[in-house]
């Protein structure tokens, strides 16, 4: 992997091409691309004068910002350079109390009685919005979360847009859903959402809760709350009722006494494993409804008649897109033994040309990683992987047996593990060998086998020839250890409604 010099100069939370490079290289020397053919990419930074970043943020509540009861705040960083960015509200109990009787009031005055046909109005323009204000937002995402700017003009924003246009339509067609014959919405809302894709989670979260008629209060992750609050100011632009979306910016803490208040009527999580299953014993006995979109160990599974450029572009961006901080990433590589070393030694070669960099530089595919906290976790595993005995070059980990810890833990970083098959039965029991199931890719040149294991797979997605695709028309969420419920499409309205 090459490193953009400004990124590395800046000196932040940049791990992935740390110690790129073959094997034996020291530690943080870049891998030499084939130097007769090298060249440099120019800097091609996006601008960050779009983003008008306010010293402080408040809490969006009942359709204003406002500060925290206690007046606590905190401060949110850009990942790339440590450099703060602002100081945000912290909402306290007392905060999600208002939150909740916001979000209550507005469901049974405004939003619970609107028809479906005047909701829709709203979400139609917070979509429209959203696209006339992309670039702002794409560039925001990535100060706030490190994300390449690609990444975020190209997918996380237009994607957002999307679910708000999805959903609008549905807006006056629940009857039409298969979900009875006159689906009523749950009631209030409480949505907690990670840093991974901090736009795109909150605009699956709202997007399918508004359209039902719920109402929602919505807690960020602590470390990426801009876009939400962004998105929240869209809602006032939109001239979305107040109370509608509640936006409680805040730590682990806040998003546990919002799961906790029993105004709320339906809890939405996406997060780690370990939290989902703190959040599930709290709602036990409490007849509140929950979805749970949790952590995967996704197989990626290459058979030898797959096309192997096509197999490793796939390969590559399941595990390298969003530095790997995706709980759908192919972060188990299964490949059949008799095209390994092929196989890998073309994603060897692709990788020297992934460049790693600058967030904001729009040559970037590997920005930065999410948080400290985070690289030392990405560490620790991977050292974990050399210290049982698996082959490193740079962060693909070869020679990796199932009972290694970084073919078993989710890592949340782009760290990739090999391992071989040699039939496709040993593959499904590898693949399936995972207390996780939320995502699979197959790639193969035959139409009967991808259905053979699609049948056997025990993942919610399986992506065929492809990987890390996305729709909103698509459902998506697991189950076992990745959690249950769904998001998208018909099946995730469900999580909305009472048939
Ligand atoms: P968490 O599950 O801790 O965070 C997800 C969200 O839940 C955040 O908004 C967090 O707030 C909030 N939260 C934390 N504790 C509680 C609680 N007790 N009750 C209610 N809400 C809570 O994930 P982390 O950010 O700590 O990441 C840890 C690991 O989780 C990652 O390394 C990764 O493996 C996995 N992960 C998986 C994701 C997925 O999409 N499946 C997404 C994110 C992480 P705050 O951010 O302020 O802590």
């Amino acid at each position: 992997m090459q490193a953009g010099k400004d990124a590395r100069a800046a000196g932040g939370h940049l791990a992935a091409g740390e110690n790129a490079g073959p094997p034996g290289a020291p530690a943080g020397e870049m891998t030499p691309h084939d130097p007769g053919t090298e060249w440099d990419y120019a800097p091609a930074p996006e601008s960050r004068d779009i983003v008008t970043l306010e010293p402080e943020y408040g809490l969006f509540l009942n359709g204003e910002f406002v500060p925290a009861t206690g007046g606590q705040v905190f401060a949110t960083v850009n990942p790339a350079t440590e450099e703060p960015l602002a100081q945000v509200a912290e909402a306290g109990a007392a905060d999600v109390d208002r939150g909740v009787a916001a979000a209550r009031a507005a469901y049974e005055q405004v939003w619970g009685p609107m028809p479906g046909a005047e909701r829709a109005k709203y979400l139609y323009r917070i979509a429209r919005i959203l696209q006339e204000r992309s670039r702002e937002f794409a560039v925001l995402e990535s100060l706030d979360n490190g994300k390449p700017i690609k990444e975020s003009r190209d997918v996380d924003v237009p994607l957002a847009a999307a679910h708000f246009f999805y959903h609008a339509g549905w807006a006056d067609k629940l009857e039409h859903a298969g979900l009875g014959p006159s689906p009523r919405p749950v009631g209030v809302a409480g949505q907690v959402i990670p840093w991974n894709f901090p736009l795109l989670m909150a605009a699956w979260k709202l997007a399918p809760a508004l359209a039902a008629g719920n109402t929602c209060v919505l807690k960020p992750a602590e470390t990426t709350p801009l876009t939400a609050l962004l998105l929240a100011e869209v809602c006032q632009q939109a001239g979305l009722p107040p109370g509608v979306v509640n936006v409680l910016t805040g730590a682990g803490e806040t998003g546990a006494a919002l799961v906790a208040h029993p105004g709320v009527d339906k809890v939405a999580f996406t997060g780690s494993t370990e939290v989902g299953k703190q959040i599930r014993r709290m709602v036990a006995g409490t007849g509140k409804r929950l979805t749970l979109e949790l952590g995967g160990k996704a197989a990626n599974v290459v058979f030898d008649d797959a096309p192997v450029e096509a197999a490793v572009e796939g390969i590559v961006n399941g595990i390298f897109f969003n530095q790997g901080h995706v709980c759908c990433a192919g972060s188990r590589l299964l490949v059949q033994e008799s095209v390994a070393d092929a196989v890998v030694e073309r994603l060897r070669d692709r990788l020297g040309t992934l460049r790693l960099g600058d967030p904001l530089d729009k040559n970037t595919d590997i920005g930065a990683i999410n948080s400290r906290q985070q690289l030392d976790k990405i560490r620790e595993l991977s050292d974990a992987g050399e210290a049982e005995g698996a082959e490193r070059w740079s962060t693909v980990f070869t020679g990796v047996s199932q009972s290694h810890r970084i073919a078993r833990e989710e890592i949340f970083g782009p760290v990739l593990s090999v391992l071989t098959f040699r039939t496709p039965e040993e593959a499904v029991a590898k693949a399936n060998n995972t207390p996780y199931g939320l995502s699979a890719g197959v790639w193969t040149d035959k139409g009967s086998r991808i259905l053979w294991l699609a049948q056997r797979l025990r993942a919610g997605v399986v992506w065929a020839n492809t990987y890390n695709r996305f729709d909103p028309a698509s459902p998506f969420g697991g189950y076992r250890e990745s959690g249950f419920g769904r998001e998208g499409g018909r099946h995730g309205l469900a999580a909305y409604l009472d048939g």
